[in-house]
């Protein structure tokens, strides 16, 4: 299946970035820390959709290692799975998924210099 949205790049320019390129020509970095917020496995679904519902949301709570990316693994030739620094591996992001991220949270210039 050929998806428009696989890319064709992604890289890890700084230990709290991600970066990836599209064959379309957009191209964006964003924090390790959005692209786990965004996790899509049914678990943190379910947590985020919790979290909206609470009139009072708390803070989230960090558990160490919880935005360290130790593996981007690819499933199939349409998704890849993260690996996190806290064991959580459950999240399977679709080519689809992933572009939308990226679109969502694309760090500004200004924003990126803070990691130079
Ligand atoms: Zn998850």
């Amino acid at each position: 299946m050929y998806n428009r949205f696989a890319p064709k790049a992604i890289t890890k320019p700084h230990p709290s970035l991600i970066s990836a390129e599209w064959g379309d020509g957009f191209t964006a970095n964003i924090t390790l820390e959005k692209l786990r917020e965004e996790c899509p496995c049914a678990l943190c679904k379910d947590e985020r959709e919790k979290k909206s519902k609470e009139p009072f949301p708390m803070l989230k709570t960090f558990v160490k290692g919880m935005n360290e990316l130790k593996a981007l693994d690819k499933v199939g030739n349409y998704a890849v799975t993260a690996k996190w620094g806290d064991g959580h591996d459950t999240g399977i992001y679709t080519w689809d998924q992933l572009r939308e991220i990226f679109e969502k949270h694309a760090l500004k210039p200004e924003e990126l210099k803070k990691f130079e």
